[in-house]
């Protein structure tokens, strides 16, 4: 019998009662909607934004990793080239163009030992050595060596154009690509966008000529 009364006891008051409490199945859902729409009605955001902020973070995070990875390469690579120390590329982030839009894929300010490059740009350049025959990188590794030709003291536009075009292949070594990749990037430049630019840029025959007297090339 005390067995019994045992069975009982546990059968009616621990596993059954829970589940049917009216407070647990109908009321707590409920509350939590109630909750929640409370929130919202506060938040001074419409949802939307805040995944448009969650999502801009996300961007400008994912950015600055790649961004400081390409700073580092290519200032390895122009000092390299260079075989000044000093010399540094400074990839653009979006806050960079936010804060100063310039239409330029690269510039040096007179006097500084930094280009700065697009991020595009520096994404381009930085696959140089994986991909050589790609019209991207082929660009980007030119736009990088004009603007270490301005580095290094080269102002006039169409005599830099023709210092990089002679100083492709040292660039392309650098990059961790085989000097003939750079020599076949320079004659393509040349050929099909060294003519589109403005005349102040264009350096006909540069290729043809010797080479010019240039601190870039030793
Ligand atoms: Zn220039």
């Amino acid at each position: 019998m005390g067995t019994d009364r045992q069975d009982d006891f546990f059968t009616d008051v621990a596993v059954d009662a829970p589940a049917q409490n009216p407070l647990v199945q109908t009321k707590s859902p409920n509350t939590s909607k109630l909750i929640t729409r409370h929130l919202e009605r506060r938040s001074p955001w419409p949802r939307i934004m805040r995944w448009a902020v969650g999502i801009l973070i996300v961007l400008v995070v994912v950015q600055e990793v790649a961004a400081e990875r390409y700073d580092r390469q290519l200032s390895a690579a122009i000092q390299d080239v260079s075989g000044n120390p000093t010399l540094e590329v400074h990839c653009r982030r979006i806050w960079d163009e936010v804060l100063d839009f310039r239409a330029k894929p690269g510039f040096v300010e007179w006097g500084s030992t930094t280009t700065e490059l697009q991020f595009t740009v520096c994404r381009d350049a930085a696959a140089f050595a994986d991909r050589p025959l790609d019209e991207d990188t082929r660009l980007g590794m030119m736009i990088l060596t004009h603007e270490l030709a301005h580095l290094v003291g080269h102002r006039n536009e169409s005599e830099t154009e023709c210092v990089a075009m002679w100083a492709a292949p040292q660039t392309a070594v650098a990059l961790g690509a085989d000097a003939r990749s750079g020599e076949e990037a320079a004659g393509w430049y040349q050929l099909n966008y060294n003519p589109l630019l403005n005349g102040e840029y264009r350096a006909p025959g540069c290729l043809s000529r010797g080479a010019p007297d240039s601190p870039l090339l030793r």
